[in-house]
């Protein structure tokens, strides 16, 4: 056994002006970027107990602070160690508009020109967040703008966990509310149906998902937090087994040869399979049911047989599957040569669902003042500061992204 304690080494070197390479020279940690079982781990590197992990993990996401110096609880040390070593970031926000109905969108800016958008919607009696899990997307559906601007990248932890800390301590310092879990918290429901397909990003995800649902993060309960998929069936199984959160499923087609022209996925899953993993899915998650989301396209997969197709998938007489229908109005785009259902068909179309039993809701399109204005740029952005910058930087993402970029929607569940 040595006769000196373990830090000697690093005492000497310092004596001697010897600066430690993972003291200086190593990359700071984002500490956005851990799940509280690696915050420990992270902390136990540093010599500290469990106990100072939750503290720090308290400290991030249930105060929103980033400024060690702020931890009043964590010892001088700890504090002076972290300096050193860490830093807690959201990606840059790009632009944050309000609209006149109170949704309020960031865009923020992920690097090397890549933005995705983080939508709040408030309601009555809950505040909903859909968050972005990619900047692009691989799976190229037909109906949406940003699967035709392909993938560019995977988001991080601290980029996806980011946006709802972003979200949630902006709205509250927007309310003049204190941070702190008594602070009245603002964002009561979360919804991964931003930009991207989740489940190609499943490890950053996951991870995000189980801080969400953390005691010591943001306590959701995980029937508030809902992951949407278009089908990527092996990870539906994983989902399942890490963190079953609520599934939403976009079907969007009947039968598999319509699917197949929708969603290239399918080919490599099809709806016998995907139908087959939502039931493994409950066997998790057993008092939950899946939401189906079925995006309304004039004359492609909104007719009456259409419907009773739909009916014949999910109802069987022993082995039929607990499930809502959601279905969205398209929110049109030029390049997808594809028009919004009418309204009338829309009615008449879920009708036949609810006929048969199903619990179906149409989305209600919100906050379009502000679609606009990311569209058009047009004077509805409300914060004028440095406007002239970031009109320059929307204009470029825009050139990217396409014109359309994004939906704001409000989902009934
Ligand atoms: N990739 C995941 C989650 C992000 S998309 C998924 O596909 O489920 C979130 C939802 O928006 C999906 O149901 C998707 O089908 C729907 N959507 C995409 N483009 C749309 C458009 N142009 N109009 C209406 N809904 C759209
Ligand atoms: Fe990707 Fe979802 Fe868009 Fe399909 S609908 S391209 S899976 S983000």
């Amino acid at each position: 056994m040595s006769p000196f304690p373990p830090w000697w080494k690093r005492k000497l070197l310092y004596c001697f002006g010897i600066v430690l390479e993972n003291t200086v020279n190593a990359p700071l940690t984002n500490l956005l970027d851990f799940d509280p079982a690696q915050l420990i781990a992270y902390c136990a590197e540093l010599g500290e107990k469990p106990f100072r992990a939750k503290q720090l993990q308290r400290w991030i996401h249930q105060f929103g602070a980033s400024d060690f110096d702020s931890m009043t609880d964590l010892a001088k040390s700890l504090r002076d160690k972290l300096k050193t070593r860490a830093f807690v970031a959201a990606p840059a926000i790009i632009s944050d508009n309000t609209s006149t109905d109170g949704t309020r969108k960031w865009l923020i800016d992920v690097g090397n020109g890549n933005a995705v958008e983080t939508v709040f919607i408030p309601e009555e009696n809950r505040g909903t967040l859909c968050i972005s899990t990619q900047a692009g997307c691989a799976v190229n559906c037909r109906f949406c703008s940003t699967g035709k601007q392909g993938f560019s990248r995977n988001l991080s932890v601290g980029e996806i966990i980011g946006q709802l800390w972003m979200a949630e301590f902006e709205l509250r310092r927007t309310k003049g509310i204190e941070p702190g879990p008594k602070g009245e918290r603002q964002i009561t429901n979360v919804v991964m149906m931003g930009m991207g397909e989740p489940l190609l990003n499943f490890e950053p995800t996951a991870t995000a998902l189980k801080l969400m649902l953390d005691d010591n993060a943001y306590g959701l309960s995980r029937r508030r937090v809902t992951l949407s998929t278009s089908g990527v069936v092996p990870m539906i199984d994983r989902l399942a087994q890490e963190v079953p959160v609520a599934l939403a499923v976009s079907l969007h087609a009947s039968n598999d040869e319509l699917r197949n022209g929708l969603i290239p996925l399918n080919k490599k899953y099809p709806l016998k399979e995907l139908i087959a993993a939502c039931k493994r899915y409950l066997q998790y998650a057993p008092r939950d049911f899946i939401t189906f989301e079925y995006c309304m396209l004039d004359g492609v997969n909104d007719s009456d047989e259409h419907a009773r197709e739909l009916i014949a998938l999910v109802q069987h007489p022993v082995d039929g599957i607990n499930c809502k229908f959601n279905l969205i109005p398209f929110n049109p785009f030029p390049e997808s040569g594809l028009l919004r259902s009418k309204n009338p068909r829309i009615k008449a179309f879920a009708q036949i669902l609810v006929d048969a039993g199903l619990v179906t809701t149409i989305r209600k399109t919100r906050g379009d003042d502000i679609d606009a204005a990311c569209g058009q740029l047009a004077g509805e952005v409300q914060d004028r500061t440095r406007v002239q910058e970031r009109m320059g930087k929307m204009a470029e993402y825009q050139q990217k992204f396409g014109a359309n970029f994004g939906k704001i929607v409000e989902i009934h569940s």
